[in-house]
C-alpha cells in the first residue's frame, strides 16, 4: 500500500512539475516586461487573457536578447556577447524543438511559439539583427532593411500569431494582417531610432538610419524620417481594426501612442532631439490608453500600463491618493516627512489617554461611503462607526439651558418651534433646500476639476441658474437671518461655516448645505477615533500595492525643460531627505503633491515653475488658526456631550477678531470633544478625554504650544482662558482642578509640523473666491505631470472634501472630464 502510494505521490508531482515550471517562466517574463515598462510593454497590459501572455513571452525574450547586445556586463567584451547572444540562440532552437529550457525567458517563449505557430523563419532573422548590431556600427539601405525586419517586424509577426490563435482560420488571417503587422513593428522601431538618437551615437556608437550624419542632422532629415514612419502607421492602421477583440485595443494604444511620440518628435527642434529623448508624459500616456479602453474595453490597468506617481504627503489625501492610484494601476510611493501618517489626522497618546489631534466630526457620510466603495469595500467593513445622540449639545452665552441637537430630524425640528415659534417650518424647508443644493454639489461642483467649463455650465445648473446666483451671491449670514430670529438658531445654523475655514458672513449662502448633516442625517463617530480612519485607508493604499514611506522630507520637484517652444516643463520626480539624512531621488511620471499648496509651490519649485507664486498667495485668506488642548481629566463629565459648543454672546465681533484684525477673540467661542463619552478606549477608566479647539488668527506669531503648561504665553493664556469658559458656563468649577494630563498646540506647530501656509489650522478658507473654479485648481499649468490634493486645492477643507480631492486626481489622470463620480469599483486586474 504504502509503496503504491509512494508511486502516485511521484506521478501527481510529475503531472505537475511542467504546469508550475510553465507558470514560473510565464511570471518571469511578466517581470522582465515590467522591469523594461516601454509603451510597447504598457499596450499589451491591454490585451486579454492568454493572448497577454504569450505576447508578454515573446517580448521578454527579445527584450533580454536585445539587452546583451546593448548593454554588456562590465567584465565582458563583444566576443563575450556574441558567445551569450549564440547561446541563447542555440536554446531558443532546442526549446522550440523540446518544448523545454532552463532558461526561464526561453522556456516561456519557447511554449508560447509552439502554441502559437512562431517558428525559425521568424526567430532566425532576429537573431540576426541582434547580430548585426554586434557588428556594424552604420547601415546602408539593404542592411537598414535587413536590420528593421529582423529586430521589429518579425517580432510584429510573432505578435501577430499570438493575435490569432484562436481565431478559426489563423493561417489565412495571418496573410491578411502580416503586411501591417510588419509596418507597425518598423513604425515602433524607426520611433525608438528617432528618439534614441543620441543614446545611440553617443553611448553605442551607432546610427541606424542609412544616408544619415547626425553632425548635420537638420529639420530637413527630421521630417524626411518621420515621413517614413507616418506611412508605416498609416499602412499599419488599417491593419489594426482587423484584428480580433482581445487585442485590438492593446495594439491602437500601443499606435496611438507611437503616433503622439511621432507628433511630439516633429514638433521638437533637431537640437533638442540631438540632445534629449522625446517622451510622452505619463498623465498624456495614461489619457492614451484610458481611451483606448473607453473605445470598448472592459480590461483594467496594472502598475505596468499606467508608469509611476510619487505622492509627497502622508494626510488623508495622500493616502487617498495613493489608494486610488493603485487600485486603478499606478506605481505609487508616498513620501511623508513624519514617523506617523495622517498629517492633520493625527494622534497623541501619554498616560493612557489617547488624542486625535485633528478631525472629531465625521461628516458627509456618503463622501466616504463612495470612497470605500472605489476601493471595492465599504465604511462598515472598514470602521465601527456609531450615531451621537445627541449630536451634540450647545451652550449660548448668557443662556442656562443648552441646546441638545438630536439625531433626529423631526427632534430639531420640534427643538427650533420651541426656541421661536414657526421656525420648526422654516426648518423644514430650510433642510429641503439644504439637501436639494446638496444633491446639486455632488452632481456639478465637487467631483469636477472644471477643467471644462461647459461641464460645469451644464444644461441642469443652467436651468437652476436663478436659483444658484443668490446662493452664491448672497451670504450664509444673511440667508439664515431671512429666515430665523432667534440668535441661537442663526448661530446653530452659520456654525458649519467654521468647518469650511470660515465665517457666516463670509462663505456663500450655498453651504446651508451642511446643516443637513448635523440636523438631519446625525453624526456619526469612528470608534477607535480617526486614527482608525487614517489605518483604513493606509491599509487599503498598501492593499492595492502603493509603497507608504514616513520619514522621507521631500525638498524639490524635479522637472525637464520643455522640448519645444511653447510646451511645458514635465515632472521628473522628486528629490528628498530621510531620517538619516541621506538625499535621493525618486522618479516619477506623475507627482501628486499633497502638502500644503503654498509650501510646495512656493519651497519646491523654482520661481518660474511656480503656478501659485507668492504673489498669488498675498491676495488670499489663509483660514482660522487654532489653538488645541488635549486635556486627560480625573472623573466623569456628564456635563458635556461628546460634542460641545461654546458661543459667545458677540459673535460678529469674534469672527471679525479672528479673520480681519487678526487678534485672538476674548472672550472666544470653542468646541469641546469628549470623546471618551462613546469610547472608553481613549482614556483610562474613571477618567475623560477632552479636546478644546479655540479658532484664533492663522498667525506664527501666536507661538508654539507644549505640554503641561510649557507653550508660549499667549497659547497657554488662550488654553486657560477656554478652560476656565467650560467649567463656568457648563458648570465644572474643579475643571483645571482635575486635570492630569495637558498638551496644547498652537499656529506656530502648525507651519512648523506641517508646512502650514501662515500656521492656518485648516487651510485657505471657502469664501466665494476661493470656492469651486476660484480655489487652486488641481494641476500645475507649468509643470505637466504635476498634480495636487488636499485641503489647500479643491474642493476644499475637511476630510471628505480631500477624498474627493483624490478622485479628482484619478479623473484627470483618467482624462474623465465629467462632473460626477467614478463608477464603483475601480477593479484590479482580474488575472495577470
Ligand atoms: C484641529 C482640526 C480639526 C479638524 N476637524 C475636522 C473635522 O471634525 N472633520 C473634518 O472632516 N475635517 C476636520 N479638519 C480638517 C481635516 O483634518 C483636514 O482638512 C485634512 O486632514 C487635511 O488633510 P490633507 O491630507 O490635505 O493635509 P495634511 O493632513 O496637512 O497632510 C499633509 C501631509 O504632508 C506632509 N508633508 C508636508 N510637507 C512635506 C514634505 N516636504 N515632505 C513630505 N511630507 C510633507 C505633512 O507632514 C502631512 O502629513 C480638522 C483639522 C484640524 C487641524
Amino acid at each position: 500500500m504504502r509503496a503504491a502510494g509512494e508511486a502516485q505521490r511521484r506521478n501527481e508531482a510529475r503531472a505537475r512539475a511542467p504546469r508550475a515550471l510553465d507558470a514560473v517562466a510565464d511570471e518571469v517574463a511578466d517581470l522582465v516586461i515590467r522591469r523594461y515598462s516601454t509603451s510597447f510593454g504598457l499596450a499589451s497590459r491591454l490585451l486579454a487573457g492568454d493572448v497577454r501572455v504569450h505576447v508578454r513571452n515573446v517580448y521578454a525574450m527579445v527584450r533580454v536578447a536585445d539587452e546583451l547586445v546593448d548593454a554588456p556586463r562590465p567584465d565582458g567584451d563583444a566576443g563575450q556577447q556574441a558567445l551569450l547572444l549564440d547561446g541563447m540562440h542555440a536554446d531558443v532552437c532546442a526549446a522550440l524543438r523540446t518544448g523545454h529550457s532552463a532558461n526561464l525567458v526561453v522556456h516561456a517563449f519557447a511554449r508560447t511559439a509552439r502554441h502559437c505557430g512562431i517558428g525559425a523563419d521568424l526567430v532566425d532573422p532576429f537573431f540576426a539583427s541582434m547580430q548585426m548590431d554586434l557588428e556594424r556600427a552604420e547601415h546602408d539601405a539593404a542592411s537598414f532593411a535587413e536590420y528593421v525586419y529582423g529586430s521589429a517586424e518579425v517580432v510584429g509577426l510573432m505578435c501577430l500569431k499570438a493575435f490569432l490563435v484562436d481565431e478559426p482560420d489563423p493561417q489565412a488571417r495571418y496573410v491578411q494582417l502580416s503586411e501591417g503587422a510588419r509596418r507597425l513593428g518598423a513604425a515602433f522601431q524607426k520611433v525608438n531610432f528617432l528618439r534614441d538618437l543620441a543614446q545611440d551615437h553617443d553611448h553605442l556608437g551607432r546610427t541606424y538610419f542609412p544616408d544619415f550624419d547626425i553632425t548635420s542632422f537638420d529639420e530637413h532629415d527630421r521630417d524626411r524620417l518621420l515621413d517614413d514612419i507616418d506611412a508605416d502607421l498609416a499602412a499599419a492602421a488599417v491593419a489594426v481594426v482587423e484584428l480580433p477583440s482581445s487585442s485590438r485595443r492593446a495594439v491602437a494604444a500601443a499606435h496611438a501612442l507611437f503616433a503622439e511620440l511621432a507628433q511630439r518628435l516633429r514638433d521638437t527642434p533637431p537640437s533638442v532631439i540631438r540632445t534629449q529623448r522625446v517622451r510622452v508624459p505619463g498623465p498624456r500616456k495614461a489619457q492614451i490608453i484610458a481611451q483606448a479602453v473607453a473605445k470598448g474595453g472592459n480590461v483594467t490597468m496594472t502598475a505596468a500600463t499606467r508608469g509611476k506617481v510619487c505622492v509627497v504627503g502622508g494626510g488623508i489625501a495622500g493616502l487617498a491618493t495613493a489608494a486610488l492610484l493603485a487600485q486603478d494601476g499606478w506605481d505609487v510611493e508616498l513620501l511623508e516627512q513624519h514617523a506617523e501618517l495622517g498629517g492633520r489626522a493625527g494622534s497623541w497618546s501619554a498616560e493612557g489617554f489617547r488624542f486625535d489631534t485633528g478631525p472629531s466630526w465625521y461628516l458627509m457620510p456618503d463622501v466616504f461611503e463612495h470612497f470605500f466603495a472605489l476601493m471595492g469595500t465599504s465604511a462598515a467593513e472598514q470602521l465601527d462607526l456609531r450615531l451621537l445622540d445627541p449630536g451634540y449639545r450647545v451652550f449660548f452665552e448668557g443662556h442656562e439651558q443648552p441646546l441638545e441637537v438630536s439625531a433626529v430630524r423631526a427632534e430639531n425640528v420640534a427643538r427650533f418651534e420651541a426656541l421661536e415659534p414657526g421656525a420648526g417650518q422654516a426648518l423644514e424647508a430650510y433642510l429641503d433646500s439644504a439637501d436639494e443644493a446638496y444633491a446639486m454639489a455632488v452632481d456639478h461642483f465637487l467631483y469636477t476639476s472644471f477643467e471644462e467649463f461647459t461641464s460645469l455650465a451644464s444644461r441642469r445648473v443652467l436651468l437652476k441658474g436663478r436659483r444658484l446666483a443668490p446662493l452664491l451671491l448672497k451670504s450664509l449670514e444673511s440667508f439664515v437671518a431671512a429666515r430665523f430670529d432667534d440668535p441661537r438658531i442663526r448661530q446653530v445654523l452659520g456654525y458649519p461655516a467654521v468647518f469650511l475655514g470660515s465665517s457666516p458672513d463670509r462663505v456663500p449662502a450655498l453651504y446651508h448645505l451642511m446643516s443637513r448633516m448635523d440636523l438631519a442625517d446625525g453624526v456619526l463617530y469612528p470608534q477607535g477615533g480617526f486614527s482608525t480612519l487614517v489605518d483604513a485607508v493606509a491599509g487599503l493604499a498598501r492593499e492595492a500595492g502603493a509603497t507608504l514611506r514616513t520619514q522621507v522630507e521631500v525638498t524639490a520637484v524635479l522637472t525637464e525643460p520643455p522640448t519645444r517652444r511653447g510646451a511645458r516643463a514635465t515632472v521628473r520626480g522628486v528629490s528628498c531627505r530621510d531620517a538619516s539624512g541621506q538625499e535621493r531621488v525618486v522618479e516619477a511620471d506623475v507627482v501628486v503633491g499633497s502638502c500644503d499648496l503654498h509650501h510646495l509651490e512656493t519651497r519646491m519649485l523654482p520661481a518660474e515653475l511656480q503656478t501659485y507664486p507668492e504673489r498669488w498667495w498675498a491676495r488670499r485668506d489663509p483660514g482660522p488658526g487654532a489653538v488645541l488642548v488635549m486635556l486627560g481629566v480625573r472623573g466623569e463629565l456628564p456635563e458635556l456631550a461628546h460634542h460641545t459648543m461654546f458661543f459667545t454672546r458677540d459673535w460678529a465681533a469674534n469672527f471679525d477678531d479672528v479673520f480681519d484684525a487678526r487678534q485672538v477673540p476674548d472672550p472666544a467661542s470653542s468646541y469641546v470633544c469628549r470623546p471618551s463619552a462613546t469610547d472608553p478606549s481613549v482614556a483610562p477608566q474613571g477618567h475623560e478625554n477632552l479636546f478644546v479647539l479655540v479658532p484664533v488668527p492663522a498667525d506664527v506669531a501666536l507661538g508654539h504650544g507644549g505640554v503641561d503648561g510649557s507653550g508660549d504665553a499667549a497659547v497657554e493664556q488662550v488654553a486657560d482662558a477656554a478652560v476656565a469658559q467650560v467649567a463656568a458656563w457648563a458648570g465644572v468649577p474643579d475643571l483645571a482642578d482635575r486635570v492630569v494630563v495637558r498638551r496644547t498646540v498652537g499656529p506656530a506647530d502648525f507651519a512648523a509640523d506641517l508646512n502650514a501656509w501662515s500656521g492656518g489650522a485648516l487651510g485657505p478658507g471657502h469664501v466665494l473666491t476661493q470656492s469651486a473654479f476660484f480655489r487652486a485648481g488641481n494641476a500645475s499649468t507649468k509643470v505637466d505631470g504635476l498634480l495636487y490634493a488636499g485641503s489647500s486645492t479643491i474642493p476644499g477643507i475637511g476630510l471628505p472634501m480631500c477624498l474627493i480631492s483624490a478622485e479628482l486626481v484619478l479623473k484627470r489622470l483618467r482624462g474623465d472630464r465629467s462632473t460626477g463620480r467614478v463608477a464603483a469599483p475601480i477593479t484590479k486586474e482580474a488575472a495577470r
